[in-house]
């Protein structure tokens, strides 16, 4: 570990599909509200206002699923599946026309969140990093080369837990499509290789507690399967 004082981490990163090379996770940006539906049930109005954007650390990517430690400090733990973009590109103030030039590629992409903490800081108008940013907070599926698929505009996007359907949406029901999401988050942020963006969830996110298996899926990508695991004892809320 030459160099540093403490020994360095491993770069976060997803498989490709097809490519026995990977690709590094920078950073994750994630959309809020982007389907009306949920907007709806969130108790929101869907109204087309100018999308909002919150973070998710690199480190909370799980790549390809599998098993997922239940997070600390909740008791309503919801899923939240979602179209992911990877940019292989970037730059700022990117017009929407030019903007699939930038993206490398999409998987599938669960938004886990700790719904009891997001409601305690709508509430008291804190900040959303403890209810999203949490550890594993990102599972991640395989990704596919827009060069193979294309770039998805309608399609099935869906989430089971232990083989019930929970979420079903399509693409085509994003209020901002991915062009439009990249234009306005390059006025925020100067988008980077290696940036990856969560574009929302359909309606019919709920709980799910430890030893659910979530399925999600999105038609034409590689499904993202997770299982809870490590029946903590009892969640410690935060409150
Ligand atoms: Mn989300």
């Amino acid at each position: 570990m030459s160099g540093y004082v403490i020994a360095p981490w491993a770069l976060p990163s997803l498989p490709v599909v097809g490519d026995s090379r990977r690709f590094p996770v920078r950073r994750i940006f994630c959309v809020g509200r982007n389907y009306a539906a949920h907007t709806r049930e969130m108790g929101a109005d869907p109204a087309r206002e100018p999308p909002f954007f919150f973070m998710k650390p690199a480190g909370a990517i799980v790549a390809e699923g599998g098993e997922v430690p239940f997070p600390l400090a909740t008791n309503d733990l919801h899923h939240e599946v979602e179209l992911v973009v990877a940019l292989s590109g970037g730059g700022s103030n990117i017009a929407p026309a030019t903007a699939e030039s930038h993206i490398f590629g999409y998987a599938v992409g669960i938004d886990l969140t700790r719904r009891d903490v997001q409601a305690i800081a709508k509430q008291r108008s804190w900040p959303w990093e403890a209810a999203k940013g949490l550890d594993h907070g990102a599972p991640c599926g395989a990704l596919h080369a827009a060069a193979e698929v294309g770039h998805p505009k309608r399609g099935a996007i869906t989430l089971d837990v232990d083989g019930a359907r929970r979420q079903e949406g399509d693409l085509a029901q994003m209020i901002w499509s991915v062009p439009e999401v990249i234009g306005y988050l390059s006025r925020l942020f100067t988008l980077q290789p290696g940036d990856l963006i969560f574009t929302g969830t359909p309606a019919g996110v709920g709980p799910v507690v430890t030893g659910n298996r979530l399925n999600a899926e999105v038609a034409g990508l590689s499904p993202l399967i997770v299982t809870l695991t490590n029946a903590a004892s009892t969640a410690v809320p935060y409150s």
